[in-house]
């Protein structure tokens, strides 16, 4: 089996495992460049926690971007423009997600990218106070793994208008801080973890999992007393923590 396809299975699975609750059923989905402008993707309709080769599609990353640069899609124009996006076309249909694994994976500068639905992160997207919480830092190893400061979008219709609306969020998150996002947070839907490596995109979904359920405590307790921005920085640049940040993601 192609070596990618079988990495990208096995964060598939270890991101379905039950004791993380990231995702259950057919939430969810995963990809990874295959540096040849194609990437795998998840089809429509797999499971993360059973996926196998079958669950993939490899698609054409220039034809995906293609799409998303006209103005307006019909769902009918999306569903065959993703079926026209297969670099094999014995693949299933790609997720209709498939967009935004686009983006990351080429203006984005991600290599692997997990997308899921945890319990814990929705427990704030889907509140009030939506991902708020977030924009601040309560403890060194979130910065190290997480990084500085996460994307954040309003909930937008799945598809080609989230496409639309990612696209232009990522351009913004660049032009503020220079570099692009390791997380980003979707209000009202989920988790996308931007990664160089499989194990990347694993640390960065359990280490925003773990984020989000200490801050569940926080709020418990009367509200997260968070780090100042001095000490956030200071992690963010610390040598040390530069060196932890590459051993972890290997
Ligand atoms: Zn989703």
């Amino acid at each position: 089996m192609d070596k990618t396809l079988n990495k990208l299975i096995q964060l598939s699975h270890q991101l379905a495992e039950n004791q993380y609750q990231l995702v259950i059923l057919g939430e969810g989905n995963t990809s990874a460049d295959c540096g040849d402008g194609t990437f795998w993707v998840k089809a429509s309709g797999s499971q993360l926690a059973t996926i196998d080769e079958e669950g993939f599609s490899r698609v054409n990353k220039e034809f995906v971007l293609g799409l998303i640069k006209r103005g307006q899609m019909t769902d009918q124009e999306v569903a065959a423009g993703l079926k026209d996006s297969l670099a094999d076309k014995s693949h299933h249909k790609p997720s209709v997600e498939t967009f935004l694994h686009a983006i990351f994976l080429s203006e984005g500068s991600a290599k692997w990218v997990g997308h899921t639905h945890p319990v814990s992160i929705l427990s704030f997207l889907c509140s009030k106070v939506g991902a708020e919480p977030f924009l601040n830092h309560i403890f060194p190893d979130e910065i190290v793994v997480c990084g500085e400061l996460p994307m954040v979008v309003p909930y937008v219709d799945p598809g080609f208008p989230l496409a639309k609306k990612m696209l232009d969020t990522l351009r913004s998150y660049q032009d503020k801080m220079g570099y692009s996002p390791k997380m980003v947070l979707m209000e009202n839907h989920g988790l996308l973890a931007l990664g160089q490596t499989p194990r990347d995109v694993f640390n960065i979904s359990i280490m925003a999992d773990k984020w989000a359920r200490v801050m569940i405590g926080n709020y418990i307790m009367g509200g997260p007393n968070y780090l100042s921005k001095k000490y956030a920085n200071r992690i963010e640049n610390r040598p040390d923590e530069h060196f932890r940040r590459q051993k972890l993601a290997k």
